[in-house]
């Protein structure tokens, strides 16, 4: 499998909010999607960052208090669409969308994938789409970047067929092989939002990704087992699960150091990883 890393525009967020003890300054949360490109399946992504829907669908009150917690650079040539086609793809290619959680920097380019099936744990989308839209901005959710097929090009994670995992996940001990062929294994990750998947993927050349979503918001939240301001718990649906799954990760990273783990917002992780492009 290929594998690209790369981010549809960024916010800015303050560090000590991030990572407890982080500095009084305003960092850059990138907001990652993944181009992978499977021998067989052919071109899939993980997660599709922002798009200019995010604008639009945060014009009116209360959900431009999102804008302003959270304020967006996007430029044209940050567009999902638009960095499919420097790799010759076209949003038609697109086979599936592995969606991590639903907050809208992780959703809001699926208007723009016409063609493809979405991917994702059933938890992590049935709670909000009961939600009166009076509760969206509590959860990040944006209801208006759910496309109008959604349902019927959904695939939900079968979570009544975990597949039980070597000791190269540990200790993560149960996954689900998303594509059957075992190249893609889903994990939970819970704490941060309801159903939140995280992805173990292997490149061409054996390397394992493992894409973490917002299950830490930096890498050194990982290495150092530090989690974010106290604060942040406010926002999180589950603290004490996100803590646990904060020390697993630190746990795999320990006793797995080749691992690429890879958080959807870590400025410097992603900036490292952007690979030169595939023409
Ligand atoms: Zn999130």
């Amino acid at each position: 499998m290929k594998i690209n890393i790369l981010n549809a525009g960024y916010c800015t967020s303050p560090e000590h909010i991030a990572i407890h003890g982080g500095r009084w300054r305003t960092i850059h949360f990138p907001a990652m999607f993944a181009l992978l490109q499977h021998p067989r399946f052919g071109p899939m992504i993980f997660d599709t960052g922002y798009s200019y829907r995010f604008f639009d669908e945060t014009k009116k009150f209360p959900k431009r208090f999102y804008r302003w917690m959270t304020p967006v650079t996007l430029k044209e040539e940050d567009l999902v669409i638009n960095q499919l086609a420097e790799f010759g793809l076209r949003p038609q290619d697109i086979s599936h969308v592995f969606i991590s959680h639903f907050h809208a920097d992780h959703i809001a380019s699926l208007p723009d994938l016409n063609w493809s099936r979405f991917v994702y744990m059933p938890h992590a989308f049935s709670g909000l789409r009961n939600l009166p839209p009076s509760e969206d901005m509590k959860h990040a959710f944006l209801r208006g970047l759910i496309p109008t097929d959604f349902d019927s090009r959904s695939h939900e994670v079968d979570m009544s067929k975990p597949v039980l995992l070597s000791e190269e996940y540990a200790p993560f001990k149960q996954g689900y092989d998303l594509l059957g062929d075992e190249s893609i294994i889903g994990v939970e990750l819970p704490g941060h939002a309801h159903g939140q998947m995280g992805l173990f993927v292997r490149d061409e050349s054996g390397r394992l990704f493992f894409f973490v979503a917002d299950a830490a918001w930096l890498k050194q939240s990982i290495v150092e087992n530090r989690p974010p301001h106290k604060i942040a718990n406010l926002l999180f649906p589950d603290p004490e699960a996100y803590r646990e799954t904060l020390g697993n990760l630190h746990s795999h990273y320990l006793t797995h150091p080749d691992t690429i783990i890879v958080p959807s917002h870590c400025d410097e992780t992603i900036k490292a990883l952007r690979n030169p492009k595939v023409k």
